[in-house]
């Protein structure tokens, strides 16, 4: 089992090494950083400044990165959202993902930068959005990673680890390579 790190657009390599580092302790496999891609111009939505997340991850499932039964994680510094929600954290499809760091820095909520704070909350929503592809839905314990989160604070309150119930549920996705 490998999980494949996509930029997708301008995304600070320091922290695309420090997500490497932290998925590669959430889940027992090799995370291995491919070159970034660009954001696709079709999924800009320049009235609302932002870009339509499915758009994203279709592109992302294109564009040739993904081989047998590896997982593909594309990660994005612009504001992502799907219609009819006014932003996502991010989007998982059946092997692929996108996240977004745009909504994870202390200075977007007006906030002191705090890079520790920023690191663990891109390596939730990563292990949370990867938790899906291997066929994980969301999850009632407020502390589990696949718990659903909606603002940041849900974010801070879960960490980066499955429960009891879902850890079982990731090694079984990742036997089976779903
Ligand atoms: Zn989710
Ligand atoms: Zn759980």
């Amino acid at each position: 089992m490998s999980i494949i790190l996509v930029p997708i657009g301008k995304v600070d390599p320091v922290e695309m090494q420090a997500l490497q580092a932290s998925l590669a302790t959430a889940f027992s496999g090799d995370v291995v950083p491919k070159k970034k891609i660009p954001l696709p111009a079709t999924a800009r939505n320049t009235a609302r400044d932002q870009y339509d997340a499915e758009v994203v991850l279709e592109y992302l499932s294109l564009s040739g990165e993904i081989g047998g039964c590896d997982r593909v994680l594309g990660v994005t510094d612009v504001d992502l959202y799907l219609p009819g929600m006014n932003f996502v954290f991010g989007l998982a499809g059946r092997r692929n993902a996108v996240i977004s760091l745009y909504r994870l820095r202390q200075s977007f909520y007006g906030l002191p930068e705090d890079v520790g704070v920023f690191r663990r909350r891109a390596t939730v929503e990563a292990v949370h959005e990867l938790g899906h592809t291997f066929g994980l839905a969301h999850c009632d314990d407020p502390r589990c990673v696949m718990r659903f989160s909606n603002t940041i604070s849900e974010t801070d309150v879960k960490g980066p680890a499955f429960c009891p119930v879902c850890r079982p549920r990731v090694r079984a996705g990742e036997a089976t390579g779903r």
